[in-house]
């Protein structure tokens, strides 16, 4: 059983962002937008703003209060969309119910949408074009290209059809000639799939969710998943038990996480590339 470990390879890949960056003659910006007080955002919006400031990225906050309205945010993110010293917005999901959080990705102009969320993005994923790669998926394929593990014929089960998740990495994973299944929670034989496929990879939620009797022996896991238990930080697969049985596994935490934040400092230099 080897490690897929997210937190050596997001190192890797910041530490190439930081050396691009220093031979740039101009300091890049990020805009993180946050509107409400939602409590996980928080955090992980702390980390985005740490990594700009290790990475020399002139990390910027917009907090919003909760009873903001849709215009509101979309007049920022215009404003945003013309600021040249903005190379890259994020929308910090969720939002509060009055605003379509889709509208407003929308707004974000292609070359600064760096989570990937727009149509725009979303459509040149699936049309195999150029464009930015929401974060958790790339990071995923990242990570896996790291390990060098072929996805050409392999079998994936793949729970979540969520559009952070479910449905780019989808289109990514067919993009190497793999073949997906995508679960949810309408799947009715989940068990039978997982148990047939080379590449097992979870996104919903729920702790201890994959279990070793879920998997084929020599399986390839991804656990995407974050919940708290007793204040700790864990993922969706029943980590301890199903070692036995993995061939690859990332841990929580230090597998996917970290690669997510690492990937939207390098969607920042696709910019400027
Ligand atoms: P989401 O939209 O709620 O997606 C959860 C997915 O799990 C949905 O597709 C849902 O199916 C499916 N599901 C729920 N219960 C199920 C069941 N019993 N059987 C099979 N499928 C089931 O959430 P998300 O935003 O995609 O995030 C998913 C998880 O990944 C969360 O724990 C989140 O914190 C984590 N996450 C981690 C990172 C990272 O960097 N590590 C990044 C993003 C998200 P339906 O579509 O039918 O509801």
């Amino acid at each position: 059983m080897e490690l897929l470990d997210g937190k050596k390879v997001s190192t890797e890949v910041l530490n190439e962002v930081k050396e691009k960056l220093s031979k740039l003659d101009k300091k890049l910006g990020l805009a993180i937008i946050w509107v409400g007080n939602n409590e996980a955002s928080s955090i992980y919006i702390k980390n985005k703003l740490k990594k700009c400031e290790e990475l020399g990225i002139d990390g910027k906050l917009y907090h919003l209060e909760e009873n903001t309205t849709e215009e509101e945010v979309i007049n920022l993110i215009d404003k945003l969309n013309n600021d040249d010293d903005v190379n890259g917005i994020i929308l910090q999901s969720p939002v509060p119910k009055q605003i379509d959080i889709i509208n407003c990705f929308n707004k974000i102009k292609p070359s600064k949408d760096i989570d990937g969320f727009s149509n725009i993005s979303l459509g040149n994923l699936v049309l195999g074009k150029p464009s930015h790669i929401s974060c958790t998926p790339k990071g995923i394929m990242k990570l896996l290209d790291y390990y060098h593990i072929n996805l050409e014929g392999k079998n994936v089960c793949l729970i979540n059809r969520s559009i952070i998740v479910g449905k780019p990495l989808f289109n990514l994973l067919i993009s190497k000639n793999a073949t997906v299944c995508m679960c949810h929670s309408y799947t009715n034989n989940l068990k039978e799939i997982s148990k047939n496929a080379d590449i097992v990879i979870s996104a919903v939620g729920i702790p201890k969710f994959i279990t070793k009797d879920m998997l084929k022996d020599g399986a390839i896991v991804i656990d995407v998943g974050i919940s708290r238990v007793d204040g700790k930080v864990v993922g969706d697969v029943d980590f301890a038990n199903v070692l036995e049985k993995v061939s690859y596994i990332t841990p929580v935490p230090g597998g996917v996480g970290p690669m997510t934040v690492a990937m939207i400092f390098d969607n920042i230099l696709e910019n400027i590339k």
